[in-house]
């Protein structure tokens, strides 16, 4: 099984950035349809400005490493989705505080915090067609793997498909938060952009788990 180390959660932040890269026209042709198609334009500057931070110096912890990955999205991704994603990883990096191992019971608890966070902060509930819809389920089934002891690559491979299902259960779905609200119900038959980006962030935890 992976060892949570630093050098899993770098490897984590670079493959979220590669994939970002190969998918951000998707996720502005999502964002083009109920939104104002920035997406992914958005989250590749912002990941693109983490891996150059990362090649500067690599912080000596998993939870630095998150924290920093949060406090640049902030501060370059914009949009509602900068500050949500930002705070997610912040929290999430607060919670892993100074360990240098992440177990697993750990990791689910970094993104319950990370969840919480952008429950905090944009006070969208499951069922608003935002990335909630992605992130909550994903961290639910995460917790439920590792709470029947499945191991790391088996409870991120559970995370990713239950994001991957919320994402697609936010097409019918019509917007109560975000741009997307102010069509109202012609949000409706379409995969909201940052539920789709948060399903491609635990996508991307699945594959650096795989042995
Ligand atoms: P903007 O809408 O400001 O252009 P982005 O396009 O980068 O920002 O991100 C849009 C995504 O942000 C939406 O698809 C949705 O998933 C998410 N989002 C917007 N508002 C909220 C909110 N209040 N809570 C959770 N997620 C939200
Ligand atoms: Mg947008
Ligand atoms: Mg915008």
């Amino acid at each position: 099984a992976a060892t949570l180390d630093t050098a899993f959660f770098a490897a984590w932040i670079e493959e979220i950035t590669r994939s970002v890269g190969a998918e951000k026209d998707r996720l502005t042709r999502l964002d083009a349809a109920i939104g104002d198609a920035d997406h992914g334009t958005n989250l590749d500057r912002g990941f693109t400005a983490i891996a150059q931070a990362l090649a500067d110096k690599e912080p000596d912890t998993p939870g630095a490493l998150l924290t920093l990955v949060g406090s640049t999205l902030i501060r370059k991704v914009g949009g509602a989705s900068g500050p949500l994603y930002g705070t997610a990883f912040r929290e999430a990096g607060k919670a892993l505080a100074d360990v240098s191992e992440v177990s697993a019971a750990e990791l689910v608890g970094a993104l319950e915090a990370a969840l919480a966070g952008v429950q905090k902060l944009g006070s969208a509930a499951e069922g608003d067609k935002t990335m909630v819809d992605a992130l909550a389920p994903a961290v639910r089934a995460l917790a439920q793997a590792v709470q029947e002891g499945k191991d790391p690559r088996e409870a991120a491979e559970a995370a990713a498909s239950a994001a991957l299902a919320g994402a697609e259960a936010t097409v019918p779905m019509q917007a109560r938060k975000g741009r997307a609200s102010y069509l109202g119900p012609r949000s409706v038959g379409h995969e909201d952009p940052g539920a789709a980006s948060t399903a491609l962030i635990l996508t991307a935890l699945r594959t650096v788990a795989a042995p």
